[in-house]
């Protein structure tokens, strides 16, 4: 059998599903972009919130903008929206839940109008987003609204017939205008700093290019909370499918792995009215940002640290790396002594155990996450995750040796693209080329690679710095070097 409404009354015991009535439900909440990050995070939050009283309002419709999310929406359907989540403990453990707080899917390509006018509906107070990074059409480099993107120039001149989350978005907020509707809430859960600041910032410049009324009625009624979001949710693999035969004899097609931990801290600005996602474990505050800065230095730069080291080494997996005592050694004196001098003491966290719950979800060993992936894109990450953590350390006279290293072993990476016993690397980035050719130039000039200086700005004159970063690069260049050895050596002076 598959898994639906129906089967769900055979399923064991041991799997939780979902208590409450889900023919009561409406959705209060279209979201956009429904992979596999949003059905183990916001869709989970609100699943538990149905099983409280009162809750009914706050369902999910998913939306699918995509050609390629045709057939999610074949699967979801035929599973009346339920999909079970995976989650994987560090311990071995694992917990199946059957997720119901989506009660519906729109497939737009097919039906345009049904999804604005979904948007434009009553019941609709927020609209969620996940659409990658990608998918919020800033340019890299400065940070401000690409206008030369067919699909937004299309949005632009075609009000009514959208193809970008933008376009949608404009179209359904006109209507509600006009109807004298209230405007609902723009939720990015994206990762990305101050997502809900970057999304206001993009669409009000989109709007503006299409409708000035318009984009002035957006900028005075519609709230953009930002959110610092946290779950690792690795691609869904063939194996995920078999584990759920295996364990229930159920079928689901598209099942949702992910690991136990989850943070969601949102800022309290909504338009109109929210769910209250602090009764099911999410925090509101006032200002996000220090939660983001501890995320980004600690968790997303801690990956980058084993990612490019661990590269090198000849490790394929985060759990992998930092199961080898001299990298996870390295990653904590890296938190420890870099990191952490910068971070302020946070409302409701202790830093101490933060950094232990960090290490242990990274050698989850049953949450596969490549090196390959934590790597991808290293120039739009390394500014924001780890240059900053170098520039604060050096301003206030802090060693900034470990982190050097880290900087060094990109360069290496991105020249040679092989690990030490030779193996070709699965680069990904959309500045490799630069990369590489910077990198390329290190053996007559070794401080070549920091001369890309929209990544490292000034880093190159900073003594302090390029002493360090000099030291580890003809460590790294010798032949036959080996990148433990080098490690250790870093340690040993700290
Ligand atoms: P995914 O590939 O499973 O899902 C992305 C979804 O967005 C897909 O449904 C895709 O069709 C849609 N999409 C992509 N580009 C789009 C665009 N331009 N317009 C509209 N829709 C678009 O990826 P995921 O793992 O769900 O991650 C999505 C995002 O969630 C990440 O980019 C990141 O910002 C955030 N996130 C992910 C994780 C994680 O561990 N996977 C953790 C924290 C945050």
């Amino acid at each position: 059998t598959g898994l639906n409404q129906q089967s769900l009354a055979q399923l064991p015991s041991h799997v939780d599903t979902p208590t409450y009535d889900r023919s009561a439900v409406k959705a209060g909440i279209v979201h956009i972009g429904v992979g596999g990050f949003h059905r183990a995070h916001q869709a989970v939050y609100v699943n538990e919130l149905l099983k409280t009283p009162g809750s009914e309002q706050w369902g999910i419709c998913g939306v699918g903008l995509l050609e390629g999310n045709r057939g999610l929406r074949d699967i979801l359907k035929q599973q009346d929206y339920l999909y079970t989540l995976t989650v994987r403990h560090p311990d071995g453990k694992i917990d199946n839940k059957v997720i119901g707080s989506m009660i519906d899917f729109l497939f737009a390509p097919e039906d345009k109008q049904a999804v604005i006018n979904k948007l434009a509906h009553s019941d609709t107070k927020i609209v969620s987003l996940t659409i990658t990074e990608g998918g919020y059409n800033f340019n890299p480099a400065t940070g401000e609204f690409d206008t030369s993107n067919p699909d937004i120039i299309n949005d632009i001149n075609n009000p009514n017939d959208p193809i970008t989350a933008f376009g949608y978005i404009t179209a359904a907020l006109k209507l509600r205008k006009e109807q004298g509707l209230g405007a609902f809430t723009v939720q990015s859960c994206d990762n990305i700093q101050h997502n809900g600041n970057v999304t206001r910032k993009m669409l009000l410049a989109f709007a503006t290019e299409q409708d000035k009324d318009l984009s002035e009625w957006i900028e005075q009624n519609v709230s953009f909370p930002n959110a610092m979001v946290d779950r690792i949710t690795p691609v869904s693999k063939k194996s995920d499918i078999d584990y759920v035969v295996d364990a229930y004899g159920v079928s689901d097609e598209w099942p949702i792995t992910c690991e136990s931990f989850t943070q969601w801290v949102i800022e309290d600005t909504f338009s109109d009215s929210r769910p209250n996602w602090d009764v099911v474990g999410a925090q509101f505050v006032t200002d996000v940002t220090p939660y983001e800065t501890m995320k980004i230095r600690l968790l997303n730069a801690g990956h980058s640290v084993l990612g490019l080291l661990g590269s090198i080494h000849g490790y394929g997996t985060i759990d992998e790396t930092v199961s080898d005592e001299l990298f996870a050694t390295y990653l904590r004196a890296f938190m420890d002594k870099e990191v952490t001098p910068n971070l302020e003491p946070l409302e409701g966290i202790d830093l101490e155990s933060y950094k232990d719950t960090l290490i242990e979800r990274f050698a989850n060993p049953n949450i596969k996450d490549s090196l390959s992936r934590i790597c991808s894109e290293s120039a739009a990450k390394l500014p924001k995750f780890l240059i900053a953590t170098i520039n604060e350390n050096l301003a206030h006279g802090r060693d900034v040796s470990l982190a050097a290293l880290v900087i060094a072993a990109w360069c290496f990476y991105s020249d040679k693209e092989v690990d030490e016993q030779g193996n070709k690397l699965e680069v990904i980035d959309a500045m490799q080329r630069e990369l590489h050719e910077a990198a390329v130039k290190t053996h007559t000039q070794p401080l070549a690679f920091l001369s890309l200086t929209s990544l490292f700005g000034n880093l190159s004159d900073q003594n302090e710095f390029t002493t360090h970063y000099k030291n580890n690069i003809e460590a790294l260049y010798a032949p036959a070097s080996k990148v433990k050895a080098i490690m250790k050596n870093v340690l040993d002076q700290k």
